[in-house]
């Protein structure tokens, strides 16, 4: 592998939020560390159908993860089958549906909530959560800390080459209070907080890392459409690379070529979107 990355989503954080509430993240952009562009998801802008085209690089309509109701074991390369493919080591800290989809549906809660599987052709460290039982007056999700902790731990276990992390918590949070209120402008500034000091250690570890989310949400916590609330979000990217214009926008779809490029990771023959790093 030519480098090691770190993906970090931010589940259901429009790029306003991420603008003006993340001072971390933008205090590292104007330091000059991070480079930031608004990033737009695909349609339908739905959390599952989002994750399954971040990591294969491919549409909705080709993919056929319709929402959150349709998951299934995916027929596409994806970002963990090519770093395999490379000879990496792949490791997951996410929502369950990221194991549905690439490694192996249905989810048994026993056997899949955490495994070691070094042998795997796609994700060879899982940790994972279901968040059963989640609505609107129980999130269900775990603390940040403890899934930036968890990733962490892999990459010093395991010595992943490419790593996932995916948590729920501000889209919850988005959908319980949505965005113009006081519960939201904190709960982003603890997320902002307590992801910062995980940052420099994973460059230290030899890490670039990508900051983004799977979509937005608009004013009600809606998301799924085309509003652009909905669609934009913000891709923070630590590292050595030169990116495009400061007013690009950043197609769901050159994520997965881009990481695998960065990575020296074949691109998969379906994934047809120009990565935007150089
Ligand atoms: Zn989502």
């Amino acid at each position: 592998m030519d480098r090691k990355l770190l993906l970090i989503i931010l589940d259901g954080v429009p790029w306003r939020n991420f603008r003006r509430l993340f001072g971390n993240l933008e205090g590292w952009v104007d330091s000059g560390e991070a480079q930031v562009w608004k990033h737009r998801a695909v349609l339908p802008s739905t959390s599952a159908s989002c994750y399954a085209s971040i990591h294969t690089g491919v549409t909705p309509q080709e993919h056929g993860c319709t929402g959150n109701s349709n998951v299934f074991r995916l027929s596409h390369k994806d970002v963990f089958s090519q770093v395999r493919e490379a000879g990496g080591v792949t490791g997951a800290v996410t929502h369950s549906y990221w194991s549905q989809f690439f490694n192996r549906h249905p989810f048994d809660y026993v056997r899949d909530i955490e495994y070691d599987e070094p042998e795997s052709k796609t994700i060879n460290h899982g940790r994972f959560h279901s968040m059963t039982g989640y609505g609107q007056v129980n999130q269900m999700t775990p603390s940040d800390m403890d899934l930036f902790g968890t990733l962490t731990n892999l990459c010093l276990r395991f010595g992943l080459d490419y790593g996932i992390l995916h948590t729920c918590t501000l889209d919850s949070m988005g959908h319980r209070f949505h965005h113009d209120c006081e519960e939201m402008d904190h709960a982003c500034f603890v997320m902002d907080e307590m992801l910062a000091p995980f940052i420099p250690r994973w460059r230290q570890l030899g890490y670039e890392v990508i900051v983004t989310a799977d979509h937005g949400q608009d004013e009600r916590g809606h998301h799924g459409g085309r509003g652009s609330l909905q669609q934009e979000t913000a891709l923070y990217y630590f590292g050595d690379a030169k990116g495009p214009e400061a007013d690009t926008v950043i197609d769901q779809l050159q994520l997965a070529p881009t990481i695998l490029n960065r990575m020296g990771a074949p691109i998969a023959e379906t994934m047809k979107a120009k990565p935007f790093l150089k």
